[in-house]
């Protein structure tokens, strides 16, 4: 077998450990001569393991009872119109900051349906920096604030929620989730596609304070109704039942590696090395303001663009994969999730210094 080194921003790598186990599970799980695949998501069994990674992921976050979590369908996107939809109020005011390409489609999404109240765009620094908080413009009876604490294509990342005074904060973390300790507290929801730092692609996590699932308007259908989803134990209809496993795989998974700090303390080593290797070198560049550097999606640019593809093509031979930036930034990204151990991110920055030894 040979497993290459991935870099893709989603979805990405997962642990070779959660991989092993559930091919080693595959064709007779837990005894009962089917895969998990194959069982009713009403079963003792899946419902257990339901109940488990729910506990799991409850336990690695520190989420409170206060709080309901949801194992849904739709990606981080039907997000972008759900959270509008149950949590404001047809009239409401929605605030929305704009740090890039995934917060800018969740505030479109949003204006769809609500009235949009854009806090602060960062467009004016192509999305390179966030907006000095002095100006932004936050509206106090906002239904609530919105921001994309990870930006997973220009790799900008806010480290600490925003004083957005009682107006609860909503959060797209699809890119940020289990990488760092957050204080659950401190927002109203949270919500993640999991194909990044969960499992794969087809679930996707909501958090949200229970009083909020009391927002909802009553002309919301109840599949859309977060209310519904977390009084029906998220199965008002069948989950993705294998990425919900799998993602109780990489809860435990993480749990053995010493739980959210600890690996916490790995991203950051591997954040730092590379951009640590970027900013030493003449060859190699990171847009983005320092304070806002990205622990997971670390774009970088070539002083001499002509030689993208000589790049992409002799990484690829070095078995490092998917650095090609996306296509509306140009450049490379390395996607550096939890998945990804600090020796992959070294074999890359010795390639790189290579590639620049001979191409500078
Ligand atoms: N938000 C962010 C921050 C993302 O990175 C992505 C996907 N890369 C999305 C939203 C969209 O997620 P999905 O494809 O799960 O709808």
């Amino acid at each position: 077998m040979s497993r290459v080194i991935n870099f893709s921003a989603g979805p990405a790598a997962l642990p070779l450990e959660v991989l092993e186990q559930a091919k080693a599970e595959m064709p007779d799980w837990q005894g009962s001569g089917m895969s998990v695949m194959e069982v009713s998501h009403r079963s003792k069994a899946f419902i257990a393991v339901a109940e488990q990674a729910e506990a799991d992921l409850r336990d690695l976050l520190g989420i409170s009872d206060d709080y309901a979590v949801m194992f849904l369908q739709g990606g981080a996107t039907q997000q972008f119109a759900l959270m509008p939809m149950n949590l404001a109020q047809p009239g409401d005011s929605v605030d929305y900051l704009v740090t890039g390409s995934w917060s800018k489609k969740a505030a479109k999404e949003a204006a769809v349906v609500r009235t949009l109240n854009v806090v602060a765009d960062g467009a004016d620094s192509s999305y390179t920096d966030v907006p000095a908080f002095d100006t932004w413009r936050l509206d106090a009876n906002a239904a609530y604030f919105h921001y994309t604490p990870n930006e997973t294509i220009g790799g900008v990342e806010i480290h600490e929620p925003p004083q957005v005074g009682a107006v609860p904060i909503v959060a797209d973390m699809s890119s940020t989730i289990l990488s760092r300790p957050i204080d659950v507290d401190r927002f109203g929801a949270i919500y993640a596609g999991a194909q990044k730092n969960i499992g794969p692609a087809g679930l996707t996590i909501v958090i949200m304070r229970r009083d909020l699932l009391e927002r909802v308007p009553d002309d919301v259908p109840n599949i859309l109704r977060y209310k519904s989803h977390a009084d029906g134990g998220s199965m008002l209809n069948t989950p993705p039942t294998f990425a919900w496993y799998l993602a109780g795989l990489v809860f435990q998974w993480l749990k053995g590696q010493g739980g959210i700090a600890a690996i916490a303390a790995q991203n950051q080593a591997k954040a730092d090395l590379l951009y640590n290797a970027i900013d030493a070198s003449g060859f190699y560049a990171n847009p983005v303001a320092k304070p806002y550097r990205s622990w997971m999606n670390v774009p970088f640019t070539l002083a001499k663009p002509d030689l993208d593809g000589a790049f992409l093509t002799q990484a690829e031979a070095a078995g490092l994969m998917n650095l090609k930036g996306h296509r509306s930034v140009g450049g490379m990204r390395a996607s550096i999730y939890n998945a990804m151990p600090i020796g992959g991110v070294q074999t890359l920055v010795d390639f790189m210094a290579e590639f620049e030894r001979t191409n500078a």
